[in-house]
């Protein structure tokens, strides 16, 4: 199957593992060379509660005996996104009201900046360097990499970029400006944590202005830092909320949130403002809906703190520099690209997944499923020390 699939199925990388997967449950994804590897990636955040979990499966199940798609979203009401809309109003604060479903991230991104765009009447959005918002075009014109945008452009017009933590940046934030766009931890750059009460002063400063603040919870909502969304530790309330990855509990999934007055700026003058054939897709809402009913009721979100404090006590090493992050989302700094590629690849041989940060690939990436065990973080923490201490 390698063979076909750097043949047919189109390339990201010219050195992908091309790792040939049987099938995957709880925190272990099964290779078709008959081994069992331990998951600390958990398909880059996507997969919440693990692989396969029971409750989502059934849900899956449940609404396939009744029917797939039936309509483009917005058009008919239907048990699943309904509910799914419903618990997240009820599970975050107010303003935090509607949910506008689509099918990935990156699509909930170009949602929340065209109703950032719409509801203020603006044209400019300020973004942060070494941002990472995703890679339609929309999405990659607020993203902070240079490299990645070189041969894409033009890009969108009217977006600025400006230092995460740095206040004294927030001035450019002004009377034209739509919405800023930030991660609430900026993932790519290697899970960097706001600091000083910086999105208290971000926030303060919109209001002033005017513009609406954004925030891209993609990485960390939906539990991965001990709360269901990782805004709810700094003490502010976004004006559009997206998030996407987790949400879907491993089904392709994303959204953007917003108060009823400022999302219902979509709905005329002009009317379809976003269109999606299958945002809100019965089957992907029905797995979405049941992860956000276990993350909320089986008090999972209770173990992040500690089981973080257990990664940070087993991973102490003279080559590992410092670990950044917060709850299952950290990200561990080997000094170089290579040696974190070298070791990722060796830890991979004995039978455990990790990955590296998409922009700083010196930082190694963990972020297993949040139903990861003791055994099983002690597990995985002793082969990466071990791979350490190979070399
Ligand atoms: N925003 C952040 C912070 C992300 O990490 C990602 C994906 O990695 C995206 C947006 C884009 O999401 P998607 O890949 O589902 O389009």
């Amino acid at each position: 199957m390698k063979q076909e699939f750097y043949k047919y199925q189109a390339q990201t990388t010219q050195f992908a593992s091309g790792f040939e997967v049987e099938r995957a449950e709880g925190n272990y994804i099964y290779g078709k060379d008959g081994k069992a590897y331990l998951d600390f990636v958990a398909g880059v955040s996507a997969n919440t509660l693990g692989h396969s979990h029971p409750k989502i499966v059934q849900a899956i199940k449940e609404q396939t005996d009744k029917y797939l798609h039936v309509m483009v979203y917005g058009e008919y009401a239907q048990e699943k996104p309904v509910a799914l809309c419903q618990l997240l109003a009820d599970a975050t604060p107010a303003p935090l009201e509607v949910t506008y479903l689509v099918n990935s991230g990156a699509e909930a991104i170009d949602g929340a900046l065209k109703l950032a765009k719409r509801y203020t009447g603006r044209e400019e959005i300020i973004s942060f360097k070494d941002s990472y918002h995703g890679n339609t075009h929309g999405a990659l014109s607020v993203s902070g990499n240079e490299t990645h945008k070189r041969e894409y452009r033009p890009l969108l017009p009217m977006i600025n970029f400006i230092g995460f933590n740095e206040e004294k940046d927030l001035e450019q934030i002004t009377e034209k400006t739509a919405g800023v766009i930030v991660e609430t931890i900026q993932g790519a750059a290697g899970f960097i944590m706001p600091e000083n009460d910086f999105f208290i002063k971000l926030k303060r400063r919109c209001e002033d202005v005017g513009a609406l603040l954004i925030l891209d919870e993609i990485q960390p909502g939906f539990g991965r830092t001990g709360k269901l969304f990782a805004f709810e530790h700094f003490g502010i309330v976004p004006d559009i909320l997206v998030m996407g990855k987790g949400m879907g509990g491993g089904v392709p999934v994303g959204a953007f949130m917003a108060s009823a007055e400022i999302m219902q700026t979509l709905s005329h003058s002009p009317k379809l403002g976003h269109i999606t054939t299958f945002g809100g897709n019965p089957l992907i809402a029905a797995a979405s809906h049941a992860t956000l009913s276990e993350v909320l009721e089986s008090g999972v979100m209770d173990e992040m703190y500690r089981k973080e404090q257990l990664f940070r006590e087993l991973l102490v090493h003279p080559k590992i520099k410092k670990i950044n992050g917060m709850g299952l989302m950290l990200a561990v700094d080997l000094g170089t690209p290579e040696y974190c590629l070298d070791v990722a690849k060796r830890c991979m041989e004995n039978g455990l997944i990790v990955f590296w940060q998409l922009y700083k690939n010196n930082y190694m990436r963990i972020t297993p499923p949040l139903i990861i065990t003791d055994e099983e973080i002690k597990k995985g923490c002793k082969i990466i020390i071990d791979a350490l201490n190979e070399n």
